[in-house]
């Protein structure tokens, strides 16, 4: 049976087919960065989910009756009320976005020497433990790095990494345990509630709090609810509910499961922690009541969060997912199974077989692809992996994937059957590829966002 959407379309935007020459120019133009092209010279953008979605009818009335008071806003109540509902913190800080968060919340807890232990760490949130000095320790089950293993929750902390780096820590170094939901750099995979139970139950052993990096968390509701037992009965906010009780702390981008164009926010539970990052939200976003957002910015992630948590909107879209990733595995087409909850990850490694890893696979076949079809994804791979911070050397991670990350409520499974066409068009013409490209600049952090590349003649 098929799971159409739970809403109707009420406005649409135009985008444009462009050539394959008109698209060569503009690949060259941009310097082999698709960051770096034109909105409209993409015909499906699959860069990112992130801030990408399309808003509801009431999210948009709610921007209209939105409070644009510097403090006491009505806007942070409402969202104050949501943060409450659904995650149960007291406490919690409006940021601009998720990294915003994390700055704000880093400057208050993470100190140079730190480790901070989790599920593979997102690339801003290790980029700003980095930046303070600190190590981020990846402690992701194993299965998660073999892309054909099946296993139900591939963003699942190893309990025996966990443990070894919390009994490394005489000095007090570990600020708190990470745990994103869904894991993204690992695909979008989901983390158990037995996990979180077990991380929480480790981290009171040792005295450690947790924060959960949350952009995804209602996609990883929806995971427990259908693949962990005990769970199909419950509601999505319930399960929420029970995820967020064994949390300390949470950051969120709001730009994923808020259902926004923009946002993010802090909670705790620990009125000092909220007091030491008011000081820093204060300095870096905003008053406290509005951290970087508009009135009707935080108006509309009110009425997102809501949304988000409804299973019918939850159930098309991560099943529009998994229409475009198991399409492509009846293909043949080497992907991370099984298929994530907001986007397919080509294994770059298996589909260039002949590129060298020096010359940057993954980033190669997102730049074929674009090539093909106008269709945009992004490299995680060894660009986004960055240099080791000490030796300066690439740090080649364990998979070279390209994301094909999915805007919620935007495209229609037709874009997703030119997707898989295009796909295929280049999978079949794999043998042909075998050079890829060289670094011309770069930054000396997050490097890939504005890096500048040219072919390997
Ligand atoms: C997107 C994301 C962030 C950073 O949020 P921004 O809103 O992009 O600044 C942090 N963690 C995870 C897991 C994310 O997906």
């Amino acid at each position: 049976m098929s799971t159409p959407e739970p809403y109707k379309i009420k406005t649409v935007e135009s985008i444009y087919q462009s050539s394959i020459s008109e698209r060569q120019k503009w690949i060259k133009d941009a310097s082999y960065n698709l960051f770096n092209l034109k909105s409209q010279q993409v015909f499906i953008d699959l860069l990112t989910d992130s801030g990408t979605g399309a808003m509801s009818d009431k999210q948009w009335s709610a921007m209209m009756s939105a409070d644009e008071s510097y403090a006491g806003s009505r806007s942070h109540t409402l969202l104050g009320k949501a943060v409450k509902d659904l995650f149960g913190f007291p406490y919690f800080l409006p940021t601009h976005q998720g990294r915003a968060a994390e700055n704000v919340l880093f400057s208050a807890l993470v100190s140079e020497g730190n480790l901070v232990p989790g599920n593979t760490h997102f690339d801003t949130t290790k980029g700003h433990i980095e930046f303070r000095k600190a190590k981020a320790i990846d402690c992701t089950i194993d299965e998660a790095f073999d892309t054909h293993h099946q296993h139900p929750f591939k963003g699942n902390i190893d309990l025996k990494k966990l443990e070894t780096v919390l009994a490394s820590n005489p000095k007090g170094e570990i600020p708190f345990i990470i745990v994103t939901i869904t894991c993204n750099s690992a695909g979008g995979q989901p983390v158990s509630m037995e996990n979180m139970r077990s991380v929480r139950k480790l981290a009171d052993q040792y005295n450690i709090p947790i924060l959960i990096d949350s952009a995804r968390f209602a996609e990883n509701a929806y995971y427990i609810k259908t693949r962990e037992d005990g769970y199909r009965e419950k509601d999505i906010r319930e399960i929420i509910g029970e995820m967020y009780a064994m949390a300390d702390m949470m950051t969120l981008s709001a730009k994923k499961d808020g259902l926004v164009n923009i946002g993010g926010l802090i909670a705790c539970r620990d009125e000092t922690v909220y007091r030491s990052a008011s000081t820093f939200n204060i300095m870096f976003e905003g008053f406290i009541s509005y951290g970087g957002l508009a009135g009707r910015d935080m108006s509309a992630l009110a009425q997102g969060l809501y949304e988000v948590t409804e299973f019918p909107y939850l159930e098309s879209r991560i099943k529009q997912v998994a229409y475009l990733g198991e399409n492509l595995l009846k293909l043949g087409i080497p992907i991370q199974e099984p298929v994530g909850g907001h986007a397919v990850f080509l294994n770059a490694l298996e589909f260039l077989p002949n590129v060298p890893r020096e010359e940057f696979p993954a980033q190669t076949l997102a730049i074929e692809l674009y090539m093909e079809s106008g269709i945009r994804g992004v490299e995680i791979g060894t660009l986004m992996a960055d240099r080791d911070p000490v030796s300066r050397e690439n740090r080649y991670p364990a998979l070279e994937m390209v994301r094909l990350a999915l805007p919620r409520r935007t495209y229609t499974n037709n874009h997703m059957d030119f997707v898989i066409e295009a796909v295929k068009r280049v999978w079949t013409r794999r043998e042909n590829i075998s050079r890829g490209y060289r670094i011309t600049r770069e930054a000396p952090i997050l490097r890939h966002f504005t890096i500048e590349l040219e072919p390997v003649e």
